[in-house]
């Protein structure tokens, strides 16, 4: 048999991932060593010395004289150092995701940067009242005497301690006095680390709620596992308005009682200033935040203060997943359907799956929570994987918005062309006549270019597959799943009509339209244009909150988890656009989406309403939003998946190929397909084909897709063109990448 060698790292600072080190894996040792072990090897010339490291590669070559690569000494086994747990993850994510163990470090470790590190320094006198006035007479009696020494001492015979910064620019003081001191032995000069919080503005109390005896119920169950040692997966699954944070916050309680630390994984997009504040109020300075907006001193700060014990819980977005708790007790990620959970980084992991294995690993439980639950997760719990924890109704049972589908169609038929229907616009009128509120919410996902028709709704399709068809700039229709082509038809294929062309309409062209038929009204706009600057997002919200707008309009945005009581109706615009989509997942994002848009009404007092404006009234995605249906969505939802055999029935991986010489990528795409096929296992192959976006950037894009029902049948054929692409060198000018169940077109 071969020799293995192994690639490892011995320190783990960032900067340093890229620098490895080859060791020969001894015999006894080769069932024991995987990726992600941590090793002790000796280091540096002769004997060297014994220091540990974390193996991130294996293979046959040694990348010199085998006669002078070093064994590795032996494995050690304490997994109980975070840095060990971290790593431990990681490997898993290169083995599930693909990409570079390098790759996968640098995604779980917190970058290190010294110059971020903040320091606080402080002069202190240490003479005692009585010395330090003797001192001070003695300085003023002086001739001559220096006017900073009197200065500083007199401040510090006030305060005895004073902010280094302060000395030198409030006092004035120059440095060489305050060594004077230090050197006399008047004064003590320490230095302290200081720690940026992001949360160090909030005030305010918390009020406690008292749970309804569904919630309580399924706090009970959490808790009852909990405390018998059960720890596993949970999915709970509960309306918009249900209750669901105060849920988190007692499971959470609980296990901060336990001395463990939580994890709170959220969508970037939601985690807003209200929802900081539910938390901060409840569990005060253990609680810490991470977002893309903070820098990445910060985000190191925040991580440093988590390995501390400073901190027991954080809250962020999927990075936040990676916070180095030594003693993780639970995490809870809401709004597990949400597509932000998907890194588009190599490696290109699901925040999910991923929080599940680490949740795994540190032997803790994971609460998933939604009102519209992925596909995925619901199989899963239905399946008995996931346990399933409901609360099926709003706390103090206000009632769900009342649903109307306006048939856009029709609406056309009546001569009426605006965006707004007629019902959508009496329903305004009545809300701007008693100062109320309303939102409209535009389904942005749908601006991707599909070709509708305006009289009767047409979408063209791929007679293969089951998608809508992308209008390319040729002019010609494209299936981003198996590559089928067309001609842009002239008239609609299915009517007759010549209204058939791509549908687009931003918040701006919406806003016009409201403030044309509604003078006077005060509009806001909240979308990607209007929210670019730090605290514009947060400053949108807090205006509309405090009623300084009747109208929102916006994206995305505007229906994730806000809670605005004063609003009573909301309009979804093109609800289907997101129908059109080429992706075997829209019809979920559509359900989810209207679902979400429509928990934002009458979450107060006053009942609210939802106008559901589309040109596919009986679609299932729309229907079972409007009836606010999750469980007959999903079965319609699972029936499709499972016939088209798309995840969760079937896994599927992209396999993407890149560069910048079109031959190249071409070449390379036909050689993997065929190495794929002679590996003769039956796997769904589609492709090689033309990516969705074909060109990017001057690069040029193939892929091929695969499908099968086990997961780790495609992780093995990555594997093994990973090998491939080792010792084959044809097309080295194209790039491969790979992306597991992927969310996003390529
Ligand atoms: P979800 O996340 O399920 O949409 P929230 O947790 O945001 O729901 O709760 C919706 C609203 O109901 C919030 O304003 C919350 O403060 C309130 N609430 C939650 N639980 C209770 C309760 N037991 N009694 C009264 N109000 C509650
Ligand atoms: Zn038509
Ligand atoms: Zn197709």
């Amino acid at each position: 048999m071969n020799k293995l060698y192994a690639d490892i790292i011995i320190d783990i600072s960032h900067e340093k991932l890229d620098k490895s080190f080859q060791y020969e894996i001894p015999s006894a040792l080769e069932s024991e060593v995987t990726i992600g072990s941590r090793v002790e090897v000796s280091f540096g010339k002769g004997e060297g010395r014994k220091i540990t490291g974390y193996v991130v590669n294996i293979s046959e070559k040694p990348n010199w004289d085998p006669a002078k690569i070093k064994p590795i000494l032996r494995v050690s086994k304490d997994a109980n150092a975070i840095e060990d747990q971290l790593i431990a993850l990681a490997a898993w994510m290169k083995s599930h995701y693909g990409g570079t163990m390098n790759q996968a470090l640098k995604t779980v470790l917190p970058i290190k940067k010294k110059e971020n590190v903040l320091k606080k320094k402080e002069v202190t006198l240490i003479l005692d009242d009585k010395k330090a006035n003797d001192v001070y007479v003695d300085l003023v009696a002086r001739k001559n005497h220096s006017v900073g020494k009197e200065r500083l001492l007199k401040a510090l015979m006030e305060d005895r301690q004073i902010p280094w910064d302060a000395v030198t620019k409030k006092l004035n003081v120059p440095t060489s006095v305050i060594r004077d001191f230090e050197k006399s032995g008047y004064v003590r000069i320490t230095e302290k680390r200081e720690f940026r919080k992001p949360t160090d503005k909030i005030e305010g109390n918390w009020t406690k709620h008292h749970l309804n005896s569904m919630q309580q119920g399924v706090v009970d169950t959490f808790v009852n596992d909990y405390n018998q040692g059960i720890r596993k997966p949970y999915l709970l699954y509960g309306v918009t308005g249900s209750g669901k944070t105060e849920v988190y916050l007692e499971m959470i309680d609980h296990v901060l009682k336990e001395g463990k630390q939580v994890i709170v994984l959220i969508p970037e997009i939601s985690l807003t200033y209200q929802t900081l504040v539910r938390f901060y109020r409840r569990f005060g300075d253990v609680v810490s935040i991470m977002n893309s907006r903070l820098s990445p001193g910060e985000r190191f700060d925040q991580f440093e203060r988590a390995k501390n014990g400073d901190i027991q819980i954080m809250i962020g977005p999927r990075s936040a997943l990676f916070t180095p708790f030594p003693n993780l007790g639970l995490i809870v990620m809401d709004e597990e359907h949400d597509d932000s959970y998907k890194s588009e980084q190599i490696p290109r992991y699901h925040a999910r799956e991923t929080a599940v294995q680490r949740a795994a690993m540190a032997n803790a439980p994971i609460v998933l929570g939604s009102a519209t639950p992925s596909v995925e997760s619901f199989t899963r719990a239905k399946s008995g994987e996931y346990t399933m924890l409901s609360m099926p109704s709003r706390v103090e049972n206000r009632p769900l918005p009342e649903c109307e589908i306006v048939d856009l169609r029709q609406e056309l038929m009546n001569g009426n062309r605006s965006i707004l229907s007629m019902s959508l616009q009496q329903e305004m009128e009545k809300r701007l006549q008693n100062h109320e509120q309303a939102m409209l919410f535009i389904n942005r996902r749908g601006l991707m270019g599909f070709v509708s028709c305006r009289a009767c709704g047409h979408v063209v399709k791929c007679p293969h597959c089951d998608v809508s068809l992308s209008l390319h700039k040729n002019g010609k229709l494209t299936c981003h799943y198996c590559g089928y082509e067309t001609e842009k038809p002239a008239v609609c294929p299915e009517c007759g009509s010549k209204y058939i062309g791509g549908f687009r309409a931003g918040t701006e062209k919406i806003e016009e339209i409201v403030k044309e038929r509604f003078p006077g009204v005060r509009t806001l706009r909240m979308d990607a244009d209007t929210t670019k600057g730090k605290n514009s997002h947060q400053d949108i919200l807090n205006a509309f909150s405090n009623g300084e707008a009747d109208v929102l309009i916006g994206t995305q945005m505007i229906v994730k988890g806000h809670d605005f009581p004063g609003v009573t109706l909301m309009g979804i615009l093109a609800a289907d656009m997101s129908l059109n989509v080429s992706d075997y997942r829209c019809a979920e994002r559509t359900f989810q989406m209207i679902t979400q848009a429509a928990g934002r009404a009458g979450r107060g007092d006053m009942p609210g309403r939802v106008i559901i404006q589309t040109y596919q009234p009986d679609h299932y995605s729309i229907t079972s939003a409007a009836a606010q249906d999750y469980e007959e969505f999903y079965k319609m939802e699972s029936t499709y998946r499972n016939l088209m055999n798309y995840p969760p029935y079937c896994h599927m991986l992209s396999i993407q190929i890149t560069s910048e010489m079109e031959p190249e990528a071409d070449g390379k795409a036909k050689m993997l397909a065929e190495f794929i096929r002679s590996l003769g296992v039956k796997v769904m192959i589609f492709g090689p084909q033309d990516a969705g976006i074909a060109k990017m950037k001057d690069i040029y894009r193939k892929v091929i897709y695969l499908r099968h029902t086990e997961y780790d049948l495609l992780v093995e054929i990555k594997d093994k063109i990973e090998s491939l692409l080792l010792e084959n060198n044809r097309y080295r000018n194209a790039h491969v990448s790979f992306d597991f169940n992927p969310m996003n077109g390529f």
